[in-house]
């Protein structure tokens, strides 16, 4: 299968590329994404046919059935990475809360965060591809927490491919810092940057621009690619476990083959989301996709009024910091879906210049024939997290943040599937400060403190980090950032 563009084709580049190409360049013409040509039809016949499948054997042949240009033994060798998780016979587990409302357990990976979903495999079929084209990669990643610690994970001594990951000094929880700087391997670079994660995100771009960092590449002959969440290599990944869940219900005798269900996932970057809309669209029963987003509620406010306005441009942080989010990247793959390349290219390069963009009545209503979006704020997650508690169930802000759009939106007698991002480990501040009042506690001690009051142990990976060495100690301003990275090189 052949990727396209979703702004068009400016002629200095191939209309359609493979999977390879797409994944190792992920940025198209006039700054657009690839996206697959055609999406294969997986109907009834396919979801009967992998009722007692294992996880691995649905993903197998879903990807089958998207003809990339990667070897089966190199997919094989990359799914096999989820008999890593919690539970090698199923990676993602889905809890029933209570009539009509279940949970997809998204973090049981190595890192204790959803991104592990897709990065786990990815990095395994990115390096593969290097290496048989013989060439070497640099991937440059900024992350606000989860990223970081996932993309470590799964590069870490893969040939060809060298990681550099920059992380803002004070802007993550002590389990994200120490899942990123006790990470050892000779191909990996982890840089604590003075500031937020918007200077981490700048300290990236203004390197991505710089004359004498683009020479000491070529001199070395290193090529940049990009792990982040427009990686269409990621996305494939993120389309299985849309269909795994609702085969799950089908297992767990909640719903009939063919009944549709909500999918209500707390969103940012939209590539979790994304991969149930092409699940959607592949042919998986689905009556809306509930966005959730927290108080940076940009996508909420597209879906409800068809306007993306970033103007005023203050991003607030939350407790919910992998949903502080301006710009949400794939969005854009689902306006060329509904509009074309052309509109798509239209509204994009506005959002660039004017900050906003503005659909027309005819395309927000296509828009809301598939979405819904609401938002909740920490004080109400909080709340949710309280209450769910009470009920038994423990979880994260992230994932709190659902059960405001299950209320608010879903249809009590239509299931609901909410995606679980990450594990409770890695926010035990927030929640430790929802279940028992206590304020900023650090992390060893708010995962005690959890631990005992809800009869929890905490995961060994994550008890580990405390006493593990801490071997990337470097915390540098970000002028000094290239100059660092040069050293690594
Ligand atoms: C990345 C992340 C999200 C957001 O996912 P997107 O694909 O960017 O929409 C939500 N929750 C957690 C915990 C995450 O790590």
């Amino acid at each position: 299968m052949n990727f396209i563009q979703t702004r068009g084709n400016d002629e200095t580049r191939p209309k359609a590329v493979t999977f390879s190409q797409a994944i190792l360049s992920p940025i198209a013409s006039f700054g657009g994404l690839y996206v697959p040509e055609t999406l294969p039809e997986l109907g009834e016949e396919f979801l009967n046919k992998h009722l007692n499948s294992s996880y691995k054997e649905l993903a197998s042949d879903m990807l089958s059935r998207f003809e990339i240009d990667i070897d089966q033994s190199v997919i094989d060798e990359a799914l096999a990475l989820y008999d890593k998780f919690d539970d090698s016979s199923n990676p993602v587990p889905v809890v029933k809360i209570k009539d009509n409302l279940y949970v997809s357990e998204l973090y049981h990976g190595p890192t204790r965060a959803f991104k592990d979903m897709a990065l786990q495999p990815f990095g395994k079929i990115l390096s593969s591809v290097a290496q048989k084209r013989d060439e070497n990669y640099l991937i440059l990643a900024a992350t606000s927490g989860d990223t970081g610690p996932a993309a470590l994970e799964t590069f870490k001594n893969q040939k060809n491919i060298q990681v550099v990951c920059m992380y803002p000094a004070n802007g993550t929880s002590d389990v994200q810092r120490l899942q990123m700087v006790t990470e050892s391997a000779s191909n990996l670079k982890v840089i604590g940057i003075k500031g937020n994660f918007d200077d981490a995100q700048s300290a990236l771009k203004n390197l991505l621009v710089s004359p004498s960092f683009k020479a000491t590449l070529k001199e070395k002959n290193i090529s940049l690619s990009a792990a982040n969440s427009v990686n269409f290599g990621r996305i494939i990944f993120q389309i299985v476990y849309h269909i795994h869940n609702y085969l799950e219900l089908v297992r767990q005798n909640a719903i009939e083959i063919g009944e549709k269900v909500y999918l209500n996932v707390p969103s940012g970057n939209f590539g979790n989301v994304l991969g149930g809309y092409y699940a959607m669209l592949m042919g998986l029963p689905v009556e809306k996709l509930v966005i959730s987003s927290n108080e940076n509620n940009i996508l909420t406010r597209l879906i409800q009024t068809g306007i993306y306005d970033i103007r005023e441009g203050n991003l607030k942080l939350t407790t919910s910091p992998a949903m502080d989010i301006l710009k949400s990247s794939n969005v854009e793959r689902v306006l060329f879906g509904l509009y074309g390349a052309s509109r798509t290219r239209e509204l994009m390069e506005g959002l660039d210049k004017e900050k906003i963009y503005t659909l027309s009545s005819w395309e927000l209503e296509k828009l809301q024939e598939i979405f819904v979006a609401d938002y909740c704020s920490d004080e109400e997650g909080k709340e949710y997290i309280k209450a769910a508690f009470a009920d038994g169930y423990l979880m994260d802000p992230h994932t709190a943040t659902c059960f405001k759009a299950y209320e608010t939106l879903s249809n009590p007698k239509i299931k609901s599937i909410i995606y679980s991002t990450a594990e409770w480990t890695k926010f035990s501040p927030v929640i430790a400060n929802a279940l028992t009042g206590e304020v900023d506690a650090k992390d060893i001690i708010a995962l005690e403190s959890i631990s005992k009051e809800a009869k929890v142990e905490i995961p060994v990976m994550v008890k580990e980090l405390f006493n593990k060495k801490i071997v990337h100690n470097r915390v540098i301003e970000k002028e000094d950032i290239e100059k660092e990275i040069l050293k690594f090189l």
